[in-house]
């Protein structure tokens, strides 16, 4: 689940410890099993509620919790549900219900598992049947972006260049990237230091954008989140489900890592 740039500010950096890892890599795992298990019953017909119950499932079949559920948010109702289901101009934090997928849609479905107190989360999306190949290659483009973002986790980098790293990539596809919503760090909470934004501008810091070092033992989630039109978004009157302006298709990849001394771990594989 993306992060509304609204979380608590200033709240330190939690570096995690060897067996944090092994935990949080456990938590990462639910969620890939989740991811797996619904990418297997996407298919026209099937309704968002359906892929809800299959990854509430996986979550708690394997000790965990579903981390979306009942999380709050300020003017909201508490997240009524274990995923984000989010369906073509819907960019992320879609309800999901009674809807069905129709051929030629593209789904973004993002799931968090608590496990052992600490977070796992992540995110794909994928076409229902056939699609376009202009629309595959806005899927591409992204989950590329996510692997880019992945790559600049190495020290001695700091978030700024893994935001830059992503919006280089993205843009030069004349994409957008939308500039409300982060990737964010992952351990105890879902949402914690350091933000991770998709882009980084001028005057980042005078805008609140807070540049860390990496650090061994960080762990956050990289979720690009990318607008085949123009980057402005806004919120459906349910108060969760945010969807691109101009109507345009959109597409969400994120993975949950670690930082290391070398190469940065993905902790949300299967
Ligand atoms: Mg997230």
């Amino acid at each position: 689940m993306t992060n509304t740039g609204k979380m608590q500010r200033g709240t330190r950096v939690h570096i995690k410890t060897a067996e944090e890892l092994a935990i949080m890599r456990e938590a990462g795992r639910i969620v890939a099993l989740a991811h797996q298990a619904m990418r297997a019953a996407v298919k026209p017909g099937v309704t968002t509620a359906e892929l809800d119950k299959i990854a509430e499932t996986v979550v708690r079949d394997h000790g965990a919790i579903p981390a979306f559920l009942g999380y709050p948010k300020q003017g909201a109702p508490d997240y009524p549900a274990t995923i984000n289901a989010s369906i073509n101009n819907e960019l992320v934090h879609g309800l999901p219900g009674k809807r069905a997928l129709k051929e030629g849609d593209i789904i973004s479905l993002d799931v968090g598992c608590i496990y052992q107190g600490f977070v796992g989360d992540g995110a794909f999306t994928m076409g229902v049947g056939e699609i376009p190949a202009a629309v595959q290659r806005l899927l591409d483009v992204t989950e590329q972006a996510l692997h880019v973002g992945i790559k600049a986790s190495v020290l001695p980098n700091e978030v700024k260049h893994v935001s830059l790293a992503i919006q280089q990539y993205v843009e030069k596809f004349g994409y957008s990237l939308a500039r409300e919503y982060t990737g964010h760090g992952v351990g105890r909470h879902m949402h914690e230091e350091p933000q991770v934004p998709n882009w980084w501008p001028k005057g980042a810091r005078q805008r609140g954008f807070i540049n860390y070092k990496l650090e061994p033992g960080m762990t956050y989630a990289i979720e690009p989140m990318v607008i085949a039109g123009r980057a402005e978004t806004k919120e459906l009157d349910d108060k969760w489900t945010v969807v691109t302006r101009d109507g345009s298709l959109c597409a969400h990849f994120e993975h949950t890592i670690a930082i290391t001394t070398g190469e940065p771990m993905i902790l949300t594989l299967p």
